[in-house]
């Protein structure tokens, strides 16, 4: 099997990769969204494992959720109720949008597990005083986790997970970087399957395999045909849909980069270590470019739209939403004004479980390629 198999192995079947990993004799948290510092978890000698919607029709969470909150958190509510998600030691909720603050309160619940953390981060991000409380909640955090894992998270322990979670920070923004320099060495749902899998898999072994990756790579661009097709950049949340970067390649498109909490801001901004590792996560985080759910500024997220566009060279985006996903659709609109005053084509896509049909999505790409 070669590296990549297994990443797809983990998409294909998440569940069966955890069930293994705790009949290994693992302990392992589930996390949502990005804004979890998975190097806590990781420092208390436990798994981070993302949750995400299993894929299954909604029976049980439809008691709970009304249909139109977004599926994500009605897909992992429902993986939890029908009893998918019994490996877990514990699981943590950051506090973003308002649909996973509810998800929390639905899941505690509902849910039996041994252990349930809020992780009540501020909203504002660029304010000395915002960066002070963040300071407070993971510290918080740190103490909470330790007590349920029965384990003392020391600053060395800390110190160890940003080596290893910073190691494959590098190692994905280079694959990105190498799929932006030559965007036909690999294909968008290769690069796709091995972010998100890298959410979920082990991560000691992640950060030796990442590399055999970027080696095959590099020495595929020394003989590559340079890349003529047109050069896209995708943004919004949650990507659920590999299928999504096999249409625009057929349509004679490619993806250069994104901005998606399961892809670049995944990896974005390194731990910068100092004296206080508490400090330095919440360091990442208010240098790492915000989703909507957080604020730095009222033109950041637009700004950075504006950046990844110019350094990639891009052509045009596609604003990939997911269905009653509220913060992407509340900034859609100043997004998109952002990008017609600087001339920049853009289109948009709202997505729910499943895509539109291929056919229709198919003729949507190859008229926005073509007017690129
Ligand atoms: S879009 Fe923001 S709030 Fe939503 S899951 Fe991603 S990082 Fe979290
Ligand atoms: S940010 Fe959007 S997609 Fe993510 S959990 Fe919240 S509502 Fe759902």
């Amino acid at each position: 099997m070669s590296e990549r198999d297994e990443f797809y192995e983990i998409l294909r079947d998440p569940v069966s990769y955890g069930r293994k990993m705790k009949g290994q004799g693992r302990r392992i948290v589930g996390y949502f969204c990005s804004y979890t510092p998975e190097e806590i978890i990781y420092a208390a000698g436990a798994h981070p494992f993302r949750i995400f919607a299993g894929g299954e029709n909604i029976h049980f969470a439809e008691a709970h959720f009304q249909s139109y909150c977004c599926s994500l958190v009605r897909g992992a509510l429902e993986g939890a109720l029908a009893g998918n998600l019994d490996f877990l030691d514990g699981v943590v909720f950051p506090h973003t949008c308002d649909s996973i603050q509810r998800l929390s309160d639905i899941w505690r619940m509902n849910v039996k597990g041994p252990f349930h953390v809020d992780v009540v981060l501020p909203v504002k991000l660029d304010t000395e005083s915002a960066r002070a409380y963040m300071i407070d909640v993971l510290k918080k955090f740190r103490r909470d986790l330790g007590a349920h894992l029965c384990i003392e998270i020391t600053d060395d322990r800390l110190n160890n997970a940003f080596d290893i979670f910073n190691s494959i920070r590098v190692s994905l923004k280079r694959l990105y970087e190498l799929k932006t320099e030559n965007p036909g060495i690999i294909r968008g749902s290769d690069l796709y399957a091995i972010v998100k899998a890298s959410m979920m898999m082990d991560r000691d072994h992640l950060k030796k395999a990442l590399p055999a990756v970027i080696e095959e790579l590099e020495k595929k661009k020394e003989n590559a045909k340079l890349y003529a097709g047109k050069r896209i950049v995708l943004a919004g949340g949650v990507c659920n849909h590999p299928d999504i970067y096999r249409i625009i390649e057929e349509s004679g498109g490619a993806v250069v980069w994104d901005d998606f909490c399961t892809g670049s801001r995944y990896f974005e901004e390194s731990i910068k270590k100092n004296a206080d590792p508490i400090a330095a996560i919440a360091g990442r985080y208010i240098n790492r470019p915000v989703c909507p759910a957080k604020h730095a500024g009222i033109f950041a997220r637009g700004e950075n739209l504006l950046k990844i566009i110019k350094e990639k060279d891009a052509h045009g985006v596609v604003f990939f939403l997911l269905k009653f996903c509220d913060p992407h659709a509340f900034d859609y609109p100043y997004m998109k004004e952002f990008l017609d005053k600087e001339g920049i084509p853009s289109m948009m896509i709202e997505v729910e479980d499943q895509l539109p049909s291929e056919g229709q999505l198919r003729t949507r790409f190859e008229t926005f390629v073509d007017m690129l």
